[in-house]
């Protein structure tokens, strides 16, 4: 295979990323361009991407490998466009074609008696066929929503992104803070084309990584989370897989600056990250820190509620926000996020220790007892909690 990651243009088409070798042009060419040529069945076999017909009997479609399900789609398409004339033994030497006009009823119970890849385009065969579809649920697919969130995107529509996020029950303003932040990142701005390159599940089928070509020229990727068995858009990142695989690595070393501390190495770190990581809760958390360590609060806030809008779960910046609030004295803002991070939390003693000291602030005395008893309850060893408890009953 050849580096997907280089971005020389096809030799036949000279307009797509070029991604293998072809045995049959001796170019290298495009993922479309190899379709174009493999869906005859003509390919040298020793090539792995030339399709495989293996016993006919078995299966009346051949098995081509694909980097990505668009790419699997596109030449399923292709064969079955030519497949729909072939004469079929088993169709009493008719083609399919004519044995839709003739018998579907044959032809649905021939078409049913095979196991068909997950990939495989059977809406499109039935479509081309005329034929219904017996109805099932369709299958979350991470390329189908990719889709839908980079036309939102070429369209400009920013309101559509965050119903395609992970971001599905967003607190009061996450939703409009999101958008704000999605909207503004410049290269968001200028996609007019986009062409999927590669996608791939982690082991676990828990996180898709879709690798696309934007403008016929720059490397973006999209991650995916799977949530109740349907994908949702977590992260764009401005680079290429290896970015996602580094991310980790340079999210550490931007934490070990601001643990030193050193603010002017951190602030460094954040600003290449942010190039390629635009829309990270991760990295907003950090800057957040970041302003905490040269006394910027008001910015540490901003920047811990941009983290949250960008991941609804995002437990630390929840924290920071809601004590920062607390050491402010804005104790209905601090009661806002402590709230919410006890529904993200439940009864973290500690995370109840604090949202019951907003309480008692704020004078609601009687949630503040029945939080503290129910921490002490949790961890009876817990000194600050009991301490302020016999407070609140001094007063
Ligand atoms: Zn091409
Ligand atoms: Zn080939």
């Amino acid at each position: 295979m050849l580096n997907l990651f280089d971005k020389t243009r096809c030799k036949r088409c000279h307009n797509e990323r070029q991604v293998r070798k072809c045995p049959r042009l001796d170019k290298n060419i495009c993922w479309e361009c190899c379709n174009s040529l493999r869906y005859d069945l003509s390919c040298p076999t020793s090539c792995p991407y030339s399709g495989k017909q293996e016993d006919s009997a078995k299966a009346p479609f051949p098995a081509f490998k694909a980097d990505s399900q668009t790419e699997s789609r596109n030449v399923n398409s292709l064969y079955i466009d030519i497949w729909l004339d072939k004469k079929q033994d088993a169709l009493g030497g008719i083609s399919p074609r004519l044995a839709a006009t003739e018998d579907k009823k044959k032809l649905l119970d021939w078409l049913s008696s095979y196991q068909y890849p997950p990939q495989f385009p059977i809406d499109y065969l039935m479509t081309k066929l005329h034929l219904e579809l017996a109805s099932s649920t369709p299958i979350s697919d991470p390329e189908v929503l990719v889709n839908r969130f980079m036309e939102a995107v070429i369209a400009l529509d920013w309101q559509q992104l965050p119903a395609h996020s992970i971001n599905t029950n967003p607190p009061a303003g996450c939703s409009e803070r999101q958008i704000e932040l999605l909207s503004s990142i410049p290269v968001l701005k200028r996609i007019s084309t986009f062409k999927i390159i590669h996608s791939g599940t982690t082991e676990d089928g828990q996180t898709a990584l879709v690798f696309l070509e934007i403008n016929h020229r720059n490397d973006l990727s999209l991650v995916l989370s799977l949530r109740d068995k349907t994908w949702l858009i977590r992260q764009v990142i401005l680079g290429s897989p290896k970015d996602f695989f580094l991310q980790n690595e340079r999210y550490r070393a931007i934490a070990e600056s601001l643990a030193k501390p050193d603010d002017a190495k951190a602030w460094d770190l954040l600003q290449e990250a942010f190039r390629i990581y635009p829309d990270s809760p991760d990295l907003y958390y950090y800057r957040g820190l970041y302003w905490q360590l040269v006394k910027e609060t008001g910015k540490a806030k901003v920047d811990f509620f941009n983290s949250i809008s960008l991941d609804n779960g995002f437990v630390p910046s929840f924290y920071h926000l809601a004590l920062l609030n607390a050491s402010d004295r804005e104790y209905d803002e601090a009661i806002l996020w402590f709230e919410l991070l006890d529904k993200l939390q439940p009864k973290d003693p500690q995370n109840m220790n604090n949202l019951a000291a907003c309480y008692a602030q704020t004078g609601q005395k009687s949630k503040a007892k029945t939080l503290w008893e129910e921490a002490l309850k949790i961890q009876p060893g817990f000194e600050a909690a009991r301490l302020n408890l016999e407070k609140l009953s001094a007063i």
